[in-house]
């Protein structure tokens, strides 16, 4: 399907792009476009004005700091991240995740900020407008109930970007800027957990840089995912797992992907570990909680027990790698 009309314009500072998004009110940003070109054929976006971040200057680079930790510019390529040594350095899991994404064209045209900004998905909403005027419209194309859960008024689309879990993992920050005022925002406190709009960001707001804190550099981390097939493909579950240093013992932080609207912190998986010697029991039992904090897990391609048995299998075998390579 063509593309429908809309205006392109390349501002040279992200404040001139903030103030043109705000003027025209129904503008969006354009990064690689992997996702949000697609979405527009389909009509599920039809943005009046494009506003692309390629023409600015410092949105893409790669820099780590003792004592600051590892940044990443918004508009870098996943190819970069995925290839950095850097990163692969100071943050495997997340050039793991980059590394898995898609294929290698679509890694080099999609930027890091585009895969944290991921819309969700859905099989009843991810369609050509002629599938959707077939029928009924759910509630995420502007009908009034959830077709794929019968009888809900909520969207359960499901989130699948491979880098959002381990950068949630990690505690990263993000750093949002709107005309001249600036914010920096934990990674999870950017997701809404709603299907129709998952991330909590303004329309005039630009994403700019992501930073993984210095504690969070160095750790003993894995980034594992389920897909059908091993290129092309999202995943249909991911696990994120990262293990802190403390004083006493060590600490997990663990998140999903695939399961929720948002990358889901597993906090019942992760309590159960803490001040545990962990074995393969105890990995059984945190893997055994989370499969059971996820639900109600509503994915009409898969069924919600086979999802479960995926993630508690990733669980198990992140936590357990994690541990088998601690360094101290
Ligand atoms: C065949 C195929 C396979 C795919 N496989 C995977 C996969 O395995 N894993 C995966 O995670 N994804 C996958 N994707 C989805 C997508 O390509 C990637 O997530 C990609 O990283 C999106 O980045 P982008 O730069 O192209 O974003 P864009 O499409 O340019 O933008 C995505 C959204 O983010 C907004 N946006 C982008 N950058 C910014 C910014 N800096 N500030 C504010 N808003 C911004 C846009 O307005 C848009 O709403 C796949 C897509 C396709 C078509
Ligand atoms: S989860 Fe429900 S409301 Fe959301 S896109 Fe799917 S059918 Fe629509």
């Amino acid at each position: 399907m063509p593309l429908p009309a809309f205006q392109y314009l390349e501002p040279k500072s992200v404040k001139e792009a903030s103030r043109l998004l705000r003027k025209t009110g129904r503008g969006k940003v354009l990064s690689g476009g992997t996702d949000l070109l697609p979405l527009m054929r389909m009509r599920l976006e039809e943005p009046a004005l494009l506003v692309s971040l390629g023409a600015i200057p410092g949105l893409s680079f790669i820099s780590y700091r003792k004592g600051r930790g590892l940044r990443v510019g918004a508009f870098t390529s996943l190819a970069a991240v995925g290839n950095s040594p850097e990163v692969k350095r100071q943050c495997p899991m997340l050039a793991q995740a980059a590394e898995k994404i898609a294929s290698p064209q679509m890694r080099n045209a999609a930027t890091l900020g585009g895969n944290i900004l991921l819309d969700t998905k859905c099989p009843y909403y991810n369609q050509s407008p002629l599938w959707l005027e077939s029928g009924e419209r759910c509630l995420k194309a502007g009908g009034d109930r959830c077709l794929a859960v019968q009888g809900q008024d909520s969207c359960y689309a499901v989130w699948s970007s491979d880098t959002a879990p381990p950068l949630v993992a990690l505690d990263a920050r993000v750093k949002l800027v709107r005309g001249e005022r600036a914010r920096w925002l934990p990674i999870e406190r950017l997701y809404s957990g709603l299907g129709d709009k998952p991330c909590k960001i303004a329309a005039d707001e630009i994403l700019t840089e992501v930073l993984v804190p210095e504690d969070s550099c160095r750790l003993q981390t894995i980034y594992l995912r389920y897909s059908q097939r091993e290129v092309i493909d999202f995943s249909v579950v991911s696990v994120a797992a990262a293990r802190y240093r403390r004083k006493e013992s060590a600490e997990f932080r663990l998140v999903a992907g695939g399961v929720d609207p948002a990358p889901k912190r597993l906090l019942q998986a992760e309590a159960l570990l803490r001040g545990k010697v962990i074995d393969k029991s105890t990995a059984q039992k945190a893997a055994a909680a989370a499969a059971k904090e996820v639900g109600p897990i509503k994915d009409v391609f898969y069924p919600s027990r086979f999802k479960r048995d995926v993630l508690r299998a990733l669980v198990e075998q992140a936590i357990l790698a994690c541990e088998s390579g601690k360094k101290e």
